[in-house]
């Protein structure tokens, strides 16, 4: 395990910052530490990352850039166990969960260097114009240096969906992962280091959002900020780049609906509802918290999910079997259980869970709860828990599903279902949302544009949107007649 800085291809220990503790979170102990990075790191890192791009990477082509980022994937790939093991501890989800994820990122990488290659055909294409005396090419050109911040609750995979596409296009990289979970991020830096990438190309500094995040977004070395976390954070960071005019893209929070009607398939319903609300412990921005379940389909259906949200295993995320691993912090559970408080509090009645389970007397474990029809004002049903709890509520009409499903500040990600598949993509057309499930909830393919409207965000990741979040376009046209302009040489 890693505990100091990388940067400018090397491993360094903190300028004046001391080390964090790395906690385990179903055990509660300190396991490992790491540096605490802090704005002198942080202005290492941005010119190492400057001097990379202006001395040759900012000028590589496409496909040897799909070189690095294939040897980097398979890099990985020959540690994917013992990453996924490492994901596990630090963060605490299901030991397939955290598999899932690592295959995921190594994907991820492998996906960009094939869009790297593809920029290289893409590059100069010409551009008609509807006036013969000129002709245009347009270029695409990677956007210097971006600063990129993100959270804990998918480590490795939310660093691989923003470095790759950034190394695809050419830009450098200064990364701050969070500090709850920073340890995947830097085995990514030891596996570019491996492959001997480019000095500065990719620099990882650790340390808490105050003391490292934000000088990263204040740093006018940067050209690009890129985050993903909470939407207070977002906004603060959205302030930093508008002093300096930098590029910016957010994945902020969510608060997603899922719709079921009543000609929907009840079992199918209860394990897309499930899984939608509680994998990764409903650590999850589209986790699709808030379900909206049609009159008819409803005893029946809510019966069904207690019944079975009552037998999901809860415990570390290491023993074979288990579906959810701890929250990942003190901060996290305080929080959860705060808003169950506040949930029964505001007359909303828990139907099952929301409690510490009787048999881990440490760890910070949360068992899945369930609030049946909370007010549509109280805070459980507008604000993003970030935690294994499910709101529900009844509606009658079609109409009223979408006026419910789009009340809210957030508009990440929605689910529906019906047997109806005329139904179902009349109601995807009119939610506000950046994703939109039909019949299943949170499947994520590296190919789609993932990101939100509203409070969820600004611009889009993954396929070809997140490579355009690190490219500049630029274009070039040029004069081609004999003939004078005419402005004053008549
Ligand atoms: P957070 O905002 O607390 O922290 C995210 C990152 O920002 C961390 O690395 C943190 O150190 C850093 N940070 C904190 N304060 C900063 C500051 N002032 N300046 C710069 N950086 C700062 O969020 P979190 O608790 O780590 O993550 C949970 C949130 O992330 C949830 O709201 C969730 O919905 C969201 N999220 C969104 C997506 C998406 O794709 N839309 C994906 C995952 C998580």
């Amino acid at each position: 395990m890693r505990d100091q800085l990388y940067i400018n291809g090397e491993w360094v220990s903190p300028d004046l910052g001391g080390y964090l503790d790395v906690i385990d979170p179903a055990t509660e102990q300190v396991f490992h530490k790491v540096a605490a990075g802090t704005e002198e790191d942080v202005d290492h890192a941005v010119r190492a990352a400057r001097r990379a791009f202006d001395n040759g990477w900012g000028k590589t082509s496409g496909a040897e850039r799909a070189q690095w980022l294939e040897a980097l994937a398979d890099e990985l790939e020959s540690g994917q166990q013992a990453l996924s093991e490492l994901e596990v501890r630090d963060n605490g989800k299901p030991l397939p969960e955290a598999q899932w994820d690592i295959g995921d990122a190594i994907g991820c990488f492998r996906y960009y260097a094939g869009l790297a290659r593809e920029l290289d055909q893409q590059q100069d294409q010409p551009l008609a114009l509807p006036d013969e005396r000129f002709r245009c090419r347009i270029r695409h050109e990677p956007i210097g240096v971006a600063g990129q911040i993100i959270p804990w609750n998918y480590p490795l995979l939310m660093a691989a969906w923003k470095v790759a596409p950034a190394l695809a296009a050419g830009t450098t990289v200064v990364l701050k992962p969070s500090e709850l979970t920073p340890l995947t991020a830097l085995e990514l830096a030891a596996a570019a280091d491996r492959i001997g990438l480019p000095a500065g190309v990719l620099n990882v500094v650790t340390g808490l959002g105050a003391d490292a995040g934000s000088p990263l977004t204040e740093h006018p070395g940067v050209d690009k900020l890129a985050f993903t976390g909470s939407v207070p954070t977002g906004a603060k960071i959205m302030s930093a780049a508008a002093r300096d005019i930098k590029n910016i893209s957010l994945e902020l929070g969510g608060k997603s609906a899922f719709i079921v009607f009543d000609d929907a398939d009840v079992e199918a319903a209860v394990e897309w509802i499930l899984f939608g609300i509680f994998w990764n412990q409903g650590q999850v921005c589209s986790a699709t918290s808030r379900l909206l379940v049609q009159d008819g389909i409803a005893p029946r259906l809510i019966e069904r999910l207690v019944e079975e949200t009552r037998k999901i295993s809860i415990g570390p995320g290491m023993e074979p079997g288990v579906l959810l691993g701890p929250l990942v912090s003190q901060g996290q559970y305080d929080k959860v259980l705060g808003f169950v408080d506040q949930g029964l509090a505001s007359g909303a009645k828990l139907l099952t869970g929301g409690r510490r389970p009787a048999h881990l007397k440490e760890g910070y474990f949360v068992e899945p709860a369930i609030f049946d029809e909370p007010g549509h004002n109280s805070i459980l049903w507008r604000e993003e828990v970030f935690g294994p709890v499910l709101c529900v509520k009844r509606f009658k009409t079609e109409e009223q599903a979408v006026q419910m499903a789009n009340a809210s500040r957030f508009g990440l990600a929605a689910a529906v279902m019906s047997a109806d598949l005329q139904r179902t993509a009349r109601v995807a057309n009119q939610i506000r949302a950046g994703i939109v499930w039909v019949n299943c909830s949170q499947p994520t393919f590296v190919e789609a544009p993932w990101g939100g409207m509203k409070h969820s965000g600004i611009g889009r990741e993954l396929g070809e949107w997140g490579l355009h979040n690190y490219l500049e376009v630029k274009q070039v046209t040029e004069y081609v007649s004999d003939k004078a302009w005419g402005w004053y040489l008549k």
